[in-house]
């Protein structure tokens, strides 16, 4: 075995790993901003505006008049009860997939301004305090934080048993669909239709699905497109990371040999709260993950447990692949999930998981009838 060649080599993690430090955090969020009714209406139609791109959606005010609520990206402050429109400080997205797309070192830059300005004390510099003073949104009473990519460009590519325990406890579970394979990577994707947010429902099929388990994620977000990378050259593509829940219906995902459309039902998906910059991080992110349901905690551990490192997983993709900007990349789950208990512990309506990574902060969701 060439040890000079690490795609050849078994559990090969993170070798290649490079501290960086002093990066100023940011927190990015895709927001809609509440009516004066205080109403959000998911099901109101899509409008175009005028040639801007984003869709809106339009709303009946009481008087008649009829208001608009576009998606928006925004940075949120460090508490979490703030957020800044980027059209505040002049620069214009009308979506996440478009800023990944897209943006510049100097555009990050003057975000980053922005985001330090937030976090002042006392509240703004004298240079930021025009600008924004009046331009901050109170989330809850005047914006609702969405997913911070409501709709991927692309299906999320997963890690499937990409945590050695979580692997053992799947195994036993159902080892004819589980079984690990310790030399590549176990991908697979998911179709994401549009990702809720922390706080939405998670729809729990109760005809279709009688399995339904929650997996706590570190997700990757791709920020600029590559193909054919090495390991060493990773760092410089990922735009940051957010935390992801791959519920997954157990009954559809072993009863088919591909785990498609158990991973796939509308809603499986959530992500957030934010996307934080990958410079917040070392490399590769050392972060405490967990899951709780309904208070009890479930899964802990930490995201740099995986058996095959992000370095790792993202040369090894894009050999031969584009990554486009705007690409998800889920990590895996650690072990913990519903299937490892026995009897297993699924979830059904009522029920709240709550999946916490360390310095990203908390998605929650409860699974609706
Ligand atoms: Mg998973």
């Amino acid at each position: 075995m060439n040890v000079k060649d690490p795609f050849l080599r078994p559990g090969w993690k993170n070798t290649a790993a490079v501290v960086v430090t002093g990066g100023t955090e940011m927190r990015l969020v895709t927001f809609q901003r509440v009516g004066n009714s205080g109403a959000f209406d998911e099901s109101a139609p899509v409008m175009p505006l005028f040639g801007i791109g984003a869709p809106m959606r339009g709303q009946e005010s009481g008087d008649g008049l009829f208001s608009f609520f576009g998606e928006e990206v925004g940075i949120l402050s460090k508490d979490g009860t703030k957020i800044l429109p980027i059209a505040n400080t002049g620069i214009s997205y009308p979506d996440m997939n478009t800023l990944l797309a897209e943006h510049n070192p100097q555009e990050m830059e003057v975000l980053r301004a922005a985001a330090e300005a937030m976090e002042a004390p006392g509240g703004f510099t004298e240079d930021s305090e025009e600008a924004v003073d009046t331009d901050y949104l109170a989330v809850g009473t005047q914006a609702k934080i969405l997913s911070p990519i409501p709709v991927p460009l692309q299906d999320v590519i997963c890690l499937g048993l990409n945590y050695t325990e979580h692997a053992e406890e799947a195994a036993v579970y159902a080892k004819d669909s589980f079984t690990a394979r310790d030399r590549y990577p176990v991908y697979f994707a998911k179709r994401v239709n549009r990702s809720p947010a922390d706080g939405d429902p998670v729809p729990a099929y109760a005809d279709l699905v009688d399995s339904l388990d929650y997996e706590a994620e570190l997700a990757v977000i791709i920020g600029k497109d590559v193909k054919n990378i090495t390991p060493e050259e990773v760092q410089e593509c990922i735009f940051g990371y957010t935390i992801l829940n791959d519920f997954s219906a157990r009954n559809l995902q072993t009863r088919h040999t591909q785990w498609y459309l158990g991973k796939s039902l509308d809603g499986y998906t959530p992500m957030g709260p934010c996307i934080v910059t990958a410079d917040e991080f070392s490399f590769p992110p050392r972060l405490k993950i967990s899951s709780r349901v309904n208070g009890e905690l479930r899964q802990d551990s930490m995201t740099d447990m995986l058996i095959f490192g992000i370095d790792y997983i993202i040369a090894d993709l894009s050999r031969g692949m584009t990554l486009r900007a705007g690409t998800i990349i889920s990590t895996g789950t650690p072990k913990g999930v519903g299937m490892g208990f026995d009897p297993p512990k699924f979830l059904h309506a009522g029920d709240t998981v709550t999946c916490e990574i360390e310095g990203i902060g908390t998605l929650t969701n409860t699974i609706s009838d």
